[in-house]
């Protein structure tokens, strides 16, 4: 059966869902996105994800429908899609006009949304960790938009990947910043540091549901930077995200992360997080 795709208010058959060419998404990524996760067909975080979505929308002075409307669609979209786990992708763009850089007068979004099964990570994954590489942060003074335009991150994720590793975990000014598409935490003695949620990163969605998991099981956390030199000597790592949920890190550039293998801090966050998608998929 073919997917059913959300576009400008209707639902059009996967085959149909067109934008046009010159659509300011596509020439200027000139948008915002944002995923978010379906558990046993039952959202996570809606309303958080949908916050930043139009916070991410207003930043770039950009109109999205209210709440409201996204969260009736994303539901619907959702439904008509996934029966399982899953995410759905939702994309706000300004419009379709001639190629000139100010923006187009009277022109509405582009708004599609696209709900696709997504398996959790694999089990076996999270209890082996996953290697990472570090690489400069040539992004822009704006991380904390969740914008369409991801040519560093895409660049950096396919570096990770060509050097057998799963995440790439941007330094700027010498400071870890967060993944390609992750937040980033560091472990030493116990204690939890993550970078703040400023212009930096992307405040994640998943890093506010850990900094509450972490309270909750009475884990110390620092929102302040950790230099590249001392996440190479920290005791665990762990990245988060929608999709990745929970990932340990076991090796970064090449050199175990304290013992090599997934520690204490790291599990306890993890099983936290994991209960709480147990829960919400009830
Ligand atoms: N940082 C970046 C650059 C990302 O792309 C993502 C994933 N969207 C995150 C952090 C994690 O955000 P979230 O937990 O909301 O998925």
């Amino acid at each position: 059966m073919s997917e059913i795709i959300y576009l400008n208010g209707e639902f059009v058959a996967y085959e149909d869902a067109k934008i046009h060419i010159e659509d300011r998404g596509n020439v200027y990524a000139d948008g915002i996105y944002e995923v978010i996760r379906f558990y046993n067909g039952k959202p996570l975080e809606l309303i958080p994800h949908l916050q930043r979505l139009v916070r991410s929308a207003a930043s770039i002075r950009l109109e999205t429908p209210p709440i409201s409307e996204l969260v009736p669609a994303a539901l619907e979209c959702v439904k008509q899609n996934i029966t399982g786990d899953g995410t759905v992708y939702i994309q706000v763009t300004r419009g379709v006009a001639p190629r000139k850089h100010p923006f187009p007068k009277d022109v509405p979004s582009t708004i599609f949304m696209i709900a696709r099964e997504v398996s959790r990570p694999d089990a076996e994954q999270v209890a082996q960790g996953v290697a990472c590489i570090t690489v400069p942060d040539i992004r822009w003074q704006r991380c904390d938009i969740k914008s369409i335009a991801l040519l560093a991150n895409v660049l950096a994720k396919q570096q990770a990947i060509e050097a057998d590793a799963y995440e790439a975990i941007f330094v700027r000014d010498g400071a870890v910043t967060e993944g390609s598409s992750s937040n980033v935490w560091a472990v030493r003695n116990g204690e939890i540091w993550t970078h703040p949620a400023d212009w930096r990163i992307l405040g994640g969605i998943t890093r506010d549901c850990i900094l509450r998991l972490a309270q909750q099981e009475g884990l110390t956390v620092h929102q302040e930077p950790v230099l590249a030199a001392e996440l190479a000597t920290a005791d665990e790592i762990f990245i988060t995200s929608t999709s990745t949920e929970v990932m340990p890190v076991i090796t970064l550039d090449g050199k175990p992360v304290g013992a090599g293998r997934p520690g204490p801090a790291t599990l306890c966050i993890w099983q936290a997080y994991d209960a709480m998608v147990r829960g919400a998929a009830q």
